[in-house]
């Protein structure tokens, strides 16, 4: 009903499959010990350099220990923090889809629930931004009015 002057083929013809597979992708990636393995030795490299920085305080080591301890605590949470970010980016590049009208990405890199849009996309058929049918099938399903 809608006067959209795009025909059956575009440049591409996104399908409810294609996005659900992959959402799929996404949470599966997202569920690996490799996703959770920058978090953990962030916390680790914080802990190892609150820790040495106690024990350089408390064992009379030299002055310099302490906040060399600190620092690389730090520096190592920065590191995995970045590396976490890249990788999060990576994937979320690798499993992006858009909406073909206004090109509003359809999975976050980062958020509370980064596949909200995608999700709507797949139960409605319609972008949440501009509420176009985003499916390049032709679509039998019973719609709303
Ligand atoms: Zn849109």
């Amino acid at each position: 009903m809608l006067p959209t002057s795009a025909g059956g083929d575009d440049e591409f013809a996104l399908t409810r499959g294609d996005l659900v597979a992959s959402v799929d992708a996404y949470r599966q990636a997202n569920l690996t010990l490799a996703a959770w393995a920058p978090l953990i030795s962030m916390f680790a490299s914080l802990f190892v350099g609150a820790l040495g920085s106690t024990v350089a305080g408390s064992l009379d080591w030299p002055a310099w220990t302490q906040p060399a301890f600190f620092f690389s605590g730090i520096a190592g949470m920065a590191w995995c923090l970045v590396s976490s970010v890249r990788r999060q980016r990576r994937l979320t590049a690798r499993t992006q889809w858009q909406c073909p009208n206004c090109h509003t990405p359809l999975i976050a890199a980062f958020g509370l629930n980064p596949l909200a849009r995608a999700e709507i996309v797949i139960a409605s058929g319609r972008c949440p931004q501009c509420a176009q049918p985003i499916f390049g099938t032709r679509d039998t399903e019973h719609d709303g009015p």
